[in-house]
């Protein structure tokens, strides 16, 4: 069998990393998160994480070859072999062409994009509130917020049209709503 990749896209603030949880379970897929990852690095206070503190803190992207280099070695592990789950990667044009190289060399198929959608007024008042109960240092500042919005629609939103170019089947799902009721328009949408 071979290991099937799914790709979750959504703004900031959208419930992605609390859906890709909630789906870990449901798909029997590992829960990759390249912004966990980064937090990880940021708390042990490793190289990688001192090279890139300013970076998240400001709320810009990671540069790519930092992060492919990342994902390539948590994507060589062999747990994944039973599929995967990606949360916040590719997260531009030029990472998601890299995906498709590498998945194309290891034989991972790629079985399609989940993307969440949220107001963005709505978006700004979640993570106001996830500032206020997860301390997380990006989430503090209303003009970090915005970046990170901003980044999302001028970068991250062009890979979902680069995935209709290359025909993988996308899927749009609104994201308000309960976390129970997300979790099942995207389970209803991939079909299981
Ligand atoms: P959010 O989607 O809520 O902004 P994430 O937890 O996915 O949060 O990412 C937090 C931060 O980690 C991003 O703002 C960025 O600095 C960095 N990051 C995560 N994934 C990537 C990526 N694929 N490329 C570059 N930077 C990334």
């Amino acid at each position: 069998m071979i290991a099937q990749t799914l790709l979750l896209f959504g703004p900031p603030g959208s419930g992605k990393g609390t859906q890709a949880k909630r789906l870990e379970q449901v798909l029997r897929a590992v829960h990759v998160s390249t912004g966990d990852m980064f937090r990880d690095h940021l708390s042990r206070r490793t190289e990688l994480g001192l090279k890139i503190e300013h970076i998240m803190r400001a709320g810009q992207l990671v540069p790519d070859t930092i992060t492919n280099e990342m994902v390539r070695e948590r994507l060589l592990k062999p747990d994944v072999a039973l599929g995967s789950l990606l949360d916040g990667f590719p997260r531009n044009i030029p990472q998601a062409r890299w995906l498709e190289v590498f998945l194309g060399s290891r034989g991972f198929g790629l079985r399609g994009v989940i993307v969440m959608n949220v107001p963005r007024n709505e978006l700004i008042e979640r993570l106001k509130g996830r500032a206020l109960k997860e301390g997380r240092a990006d989430d503090a500042d209303v003009e970090v917020i915005k970046r990170r919005l901003d980044t999302y629609e001028a970068q991250t939103a062009a890979c979902i049209g680069f995935y209709e170019s290359v025909r993988r089947p996308v899927h749009q799902i609104d994201g308000v709503g309960s976390m129970e009721t997300v979790t099942s328009r995207i389970v209803s949408a991939l079909g299981n």
